[in-house]
């Protein structure tokens, strides 16, 4: 991590809640890439958000390119997805028993998503994951899991083991407080490196219960794989036994209605999602054919729970996410954004004087400090590149641009993100840059 010196800092609101978080909350902040430690400066306590624009604590309003990480496809407070929320909330905030909510958002789900027959829904897309990795433990009676650098899959104990996101800008391979014992199940790939996934598999492929993957890495920066890349992944884990997780917690109805799977056309075992299919609410969920889902409990063998799983208030802002999404070709829209911003930013970074490239993928971007190609691998970056991604963090927030406060973070369109919204980005990016240079 390199410190970095804020060009402009939080305003005095933000200080003060800062100050006041850092007494009774761990670095002040419930989720640690929200603590600016890799731009430097203070983070911004959000007061409120509406479409693309976020406006924090002091009453300076920012256009957004974080939109919660993914959750918020269609902006801050859409009016729909609000008044689903509070028609439902009139009745109650949660049950513990089932409703009607629940089996729409997992019909949703099954129609729209390649070979998925059932869905679980939990509350978060670590549990998600932890869940689908227990039921592919389960069915194949193997315990080996294998999954590859730079991609994050939640921060469940026997994953953190070169993950990415947080951990990859703090610059630890993994967390303290995790016993060997629990990674000893877990092995780790590089990412675009068919040769070594089938060697693995060649000395361990009886042992291993499940590959898997983000289809689209988006939490090391952006990292589109070759499709032949993951062609060979359900290949080899079909020839061993093995089951192929897609963690679609980002991709998952974002770069199209069946998510990555759709777009690649390759579809897996098991898939998991989160953010978008909860529209701003806690929500996950993981998803896969009859005969795996079967083993979960009740039905089967394989336990899993949860307290407010399904909950009616979230189920309603998922349900009303997706069917807007449906109804205003939304999948189109945000192609069609992301295409307009490459075309509007291309001549912009070309004046940048350090190396600096857009990656994008449907909705999602990432503006690479890489040289050379677009990285399919996690390459960390240098001291002064991260150094770099400070200055250029801290220049768009001075001009009112809210990028992620790390240089490992895509950065996330929305249907809010119109063509107004994407000249003030390229515009603001471009004086960041004269300034810079
Ligand atoms: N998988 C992926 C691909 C993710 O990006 C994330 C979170 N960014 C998770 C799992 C974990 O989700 P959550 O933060 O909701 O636990």
């Amino acid at each position: 991590m390199t410190p970095v010196q804020p060009a402009a800092d939080a305003g005095p609101r933000s200080s003060a809640l800062y100050e006041r978080a850092c007494r009774v909350i761990p670095g002040g902040v419930s989720s640690p890439v929200r603590a600016f430690r890799a731009v430097g400066g203070t983070p911004l306590f959000i007061a409120r958000g509406a479409g693309a624009e976020i406006v924090d604590a002091d009453g300076r309003s920012y256009l957004d390119f974080v939109g919660s990480w993914g959750p918020l496809i269609a902006g801050h407070a859409h009016p729909q997805v609000l008044a689903a929320i509070g028609a439902a909330l009139v009745h109650g905030t949660t049950y513990g028993a089932p409703c009607a909510a629940e089996v729409e958002l997992a019909e949703r789900i099954v129609a729209a998503y390649p070979q998925a027959e059932q869905v679980r829904f939990v509350s978060s897309g670590t549990e998600a994951v932890m869940s689908a990795i227990r039921v592919a433990r389960a069915f194949t009676g193997r315990e080996l899991i294998v999954k590859f650098a730079g991609c994050y899959h939640g921060h469940a104990d026997h994953l953190l083991v070169a993950a990415g996101s947080g951990l990859a800008t703090f610059g630890q391979p993994s967390s303290a407080g995790v016993p060997a014992a629990f990674t000893a199940c877990t092995r780790v790939l590089p990412l675009d490196d068919e040769a070594a996934l089938r060697e693995l598999l060649q000395r361990e492929g009886a042992r291993v219960a499940a590959v898997i993957i983000e289809p689209v890495p988006a939490n090391h920066g952006l990292l589109p794989q070759r499709r032949e890349f993951l062609l060979a992944l359900r290949e080899l884990t079909r020839e061993h036994g093995a089951l192929l997780i897609f963690d679609e917690v980002i991709s998952g109805f974002r770069l199209a209605r069946g998510g990555a799977a759709e777009r690649l056309g390759i579809a897996a075992d098991l898939a998991t999602f989160g953010k978008v299919i909860g529209g701003g609410m806690p929500v996950g969920a993981f998803a896969g054919a009859r005969r795996i889902m079967a083993r979960l409990a009740p039905d089967g063998d394989t336990y899993q729970a949860g307290t407010l799983s399904g909950n009616p208030v979230a189920m309603a802002a998922g349900v009303a996410t997706l069917a807007l999404l449906e109804r205003e070709a939304g999948w189109q829209r945000l192609e069609e954004r992301g295409a307009e911003l490459e075309r509007l930013l291309q001549p912009v970074l070309a004046t940048a004087r350090f190396p600096l490239q857009l990656v994008r993928v449907g909705s999602l971007f990432w503006l690479s400090l890489h040289a050379g190609g677009a990285p399919r691998t996690a390459q960390p970056l240098t001291r002064e590149e991260s150094a770099r991604f400070g200055a250029l963090f801290h220049g768009m927030l001075a001009r009112g641009v809210y990028l992620p406060p790390s240089a490992y973070e895509a950065c996330f369109l929305s249907l809010a993100h119109g063509s107004a919204e994407l000249a003030r980005f390229v515009q603001a990016l471009g004086s960041t840059l004269a300034e810079l240079a």
